[in-house]
């Protein structure tokens, strides 16, 4: 990265006014396969109802949905990258490529710093934005999550987050760019109850290979679910997604 392409990101921290305050760009990551945890901002205005990533930072829910990027974390990056070796996680706390990126392009900075500096690193997000960044993805694994295929459950239960149809097209685009991707299906809720074969055929027409399983976190806060009539999904059917899946050739892995 440049520095001009630095001062560019810097400039826009600065109009925006408003970011959240940032120490250190990469921490340690528990999650399978990951080395580092990177995420570029603070909160995430896909707004999921299932969303248990402020009760995971210990974060108050209240506020969550204004997300701000994080400040000085493309200088950070910088500086810690040099020092690190391993597999960075983007997006394993908020959503990499909410609408705020497309302006503040923080995971694009990211990702050209990863990549000069040789790490290894994978994305997970909701969003078709990422197909923007498909130029530094090629040495990359990207996970696109889908819950369901229903536009109305989708505008209920991730009110900020592209349609399930702009989903599965990224994952295409990303399969016909060459990117390794995966689908991460999860949660798992009731409302694909009896919808499993259509979901698993819609994955597998985009060419994904690979698709991750997520049930429900025990975490979650059931409140905002109920309050719209979603549950978890039953074993059965999670089962029966995971049957049909691989009835049509998808490797089914669980997320956890
Ligand atoms: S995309 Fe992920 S981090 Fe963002 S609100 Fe939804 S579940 Fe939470």
């Amino acid at each position: 990265m440049t520095s001009s392409d630095l001062h560019a990101f810097a400039d826009i921290g600065v109009r925006r006014r408003e970011e959240a305050p940032c120490s250190r760009a990469l921490s340690p990551s528990r999650l399978p396969g990951l080395d580092f945890a990177l995420n570029p901002y603070r909160g995430c205005s896909h707004g999921c109802l299932y969303c248990y990533a402020p009760a995971l930072l210990h974060t108050p829910v209240d506020g969550w949905t204004a997300a701000l990027p994080k400040r000085g974390l493309l200088r950070l990056l910088e500086k810690e990258v040099g020092s690190v070796k391993g597999v960075v996680g983007i997006g394993t706390s908020t959503d990499p490529y909410q609408p705020l990126e497309e302006e503040a392009r923080l995971t694009r900075g990211c990702l050209r710093i990863l990549r000069d500096a040789s790490l290894e690193y994978c994305v997970h997000t909701k969003s078709d934005l990422v197909l923007r960044d498909i130029d530094l993805l090629d040495k990359a694994e990207v996970g696109i999550t889908i819950t369901n295929l229903s536009e109305t459950a989708s505008l209920s239960l991730e009110p900020g987050a592209p349609l399930p149809q702009r989903r599965l097209d990224a994952v295409k685009g990303l399969c016909e760019a060459g990117v390794e991707v995966f689908v991460m299906v999860g949660p798992l809720l009731s409302l694909i109850e009896g919808q499993e074969v259509e979901l698993a055929e819609a994955i597998a027409k985009t060419g994904v290979a690979m698709v991750m399983v997520d049930t429900l976190n025990k975490g979650t806060d059931p409140a905002p679910l109920r309050a719209v009539g979603v549950t978890a999904a039953t074993p059965s059917c999670v089962i029966r997604f995971k049957e049909s899946a691989s009835s049509l050739g998808l490797v089914i892995r669980n997320a956890f």
